[in-house]
């Protein structure tokens, strides 16, 4: 059985909840391996939403082991009252749900300084992050400092490394006005949580290689989106972590030998949340029709998304930089009713005309559109291919064949049946 990564191909809020938990349904194992408690999925459980942000949403799927791997960083406090929702709406974890012994773990000091720079940043800086502590926590990783899920066995060294930090931080914190915490009072805090967690700390790369020999089929599930990734995305404006499909490898320690396919979550629109160049956003009614009609507000903040067409450069740069085998198109029926739909098909710069992504210098970039027939139909009925309009079809044609990219799955509605599946992953 194969190994899927699935990433968004886009900004990010591409419908990955939905797609992976299509997935998991055929899935043994369900890896997060990038991101922290920023990635909100919504489950149902009976009558009741729980939203996980840390746990990998295949926990509701009884067979599946979850792991959250070391390319994570992982808030202790939100992790047991994840683990604590799911258990009072009787949902048990226990011997299924892992966290790697490398994964970085978010305490205090990095929410505090999160909430202070987004408060003191001037509005037009302001990246957008979730004042969860993510960043900090990253950046602690890589300024080599930081505490790791492992460092929970012994609370005397975490002692040290949390005196440590927050001797770094103090700086910081207190020229944004904040009061430095105490690393004691901390530690003491972490104590008790420390004790839950650490029955479930494992080397989730040995698990995963145990997976891949038995041949059990893995699904990767990559946070936020291609355009968003620390690398590849339109920097500074992106995400702390790896979002694309590179990134699973090296968030879950898996070798890329092992990956048999790389699912891209796009939009049949383009959303962004917060600051940053976004080149076919519009500002007329049809940006305000797309944000309506697709629910986009911020799940959490209820912020209005910012909308636009569908951008092929930039789809082919997320299907190059993350090796795409398959498309997952989501809310095709959100396009529903539009007489014209805009495609930008490239770009205009400064050195002419390109059908790349100007990843650098896109804010001087002007998209050239092509103009695609609509359709009236509603969409959320239809289980197949033949039965979308033919405008439908002609639409998803043109952007696989754009793209170079097959489409796997087209969602038309927010419902896990509301779906065509054109290819099973899980196929060999
Ligand atoms: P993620 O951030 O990429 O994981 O995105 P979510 O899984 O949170 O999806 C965003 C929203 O879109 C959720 O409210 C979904 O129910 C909804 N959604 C997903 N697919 C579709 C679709 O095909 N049509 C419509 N109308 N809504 C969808």
């Amino acid at each position: 059985m194969p190994a899927v990564v699935i990433v968004g191909a886009q900004w990010g809020d591409e419908g990955k909840g939905k797609v992976v938990d299509l997935y998991t349904e055929r899935a043994d194992v369900v890896v997060r391996f990038a991101g922290g408690p920023n990635a909100g999925h919504t489950l149902v459980v009976g009558d009741e939403k729980i939203i996980v942000r840390l746990i990998p949403s295949g926990i509701l799927r009884p067979r599946a082991r979850c792991v959250m791997a070391q390319g994570m960083v992982v808030d202790p406090a939100v992790l047991l009252g994840e683990i604590d929702a799911l258990a009072a709406r009787g949902t048990n974890t226990s011997g299924r749900l892992f966290v790697s012994d490398r994964a970085h773990l978010i305490l205090p000091y990095h929410v505090l300084v999160d909430g202070l720079r987004e408060s003191a940043a001037a509005e037009s800086r302001k990246i957008g992050t979730t004042k969860r502590g993510i960043g900090p926590c990253y950046e602690d990783k890589a300024a080599r400092r930081g505490v790791r899920a492992a460092d929970l066995r012994d609370m005397g060294r975490m002692l040290g490394l949390v005196e440590r930090a927050t001797a770094a931080w103090a700086p910081t914190i207190q020229a944004l006005g904040g009061e430095v915490p105490s690393p004691r009072a901390i530690v003491e805090a972490l104590a008790p949580l420390a004790a839950r967690i650490i029955p479930i700390v494992t080397d989730t790369s040995v698990l995963l290689e145990d997976a891949v020999r038995k041949g059990q089929a893995i699904l990767l599930e990559g946070a936020q989106g291609t355009l968003l990734d620390l690398d590849h995305g339109t920097y500074p404006f992106v995400t702390s972590s790896s979002a694309v499909a590179g990134g699973a490898c090296v968030g879950a320690g898996i070798g890329p030998t092992r990956i048999q396919r790389v699912i891209g979550i796009t939009k049949g629109y383009t959303t962004r949340v917060g600051a940053g160049p976004f080149p076919t956003e519009l500002h007329d009614e049809v940006g305000e029709r797309l944000r309506t009609a697709g629910g986009e507000f911020g799940s959490v903040t209820g912020r209005p998304r910012r909308t636009g067409w569908l951008d092929l450069p930039a789809l082919r740069y997320a299907a190059r930089v993350n090796g795409l085998d398959g498309l997952a198109v989501t809310k095709l029926d959100v396009l529903t009713g539009l007489s014209k739909i805009g495609v930008c098909v490239a770009y205009d710069t400064p050195n002419g005309r390109t059908g790349e992504f100007p990843i650098d210098g896109l804010e001087d970039a002007k998209p050239v559109y092509e103009s695609l027939p609509g359709w009236a139909e509603k969409l959320p009925a239809v289980r197949a291919l033949s039965d979308l309009p033919g405008a439908a079809r002609e639409y998803l044609r043109f952007v696989a064949d754009a793209v170079g990219v097959p489409i796997d799955i087209v969602s038309v509605g927010p419902r896990r049946d509301e779906t065509i599946v054109l290819r099973d992953a899980f196929a060999s």
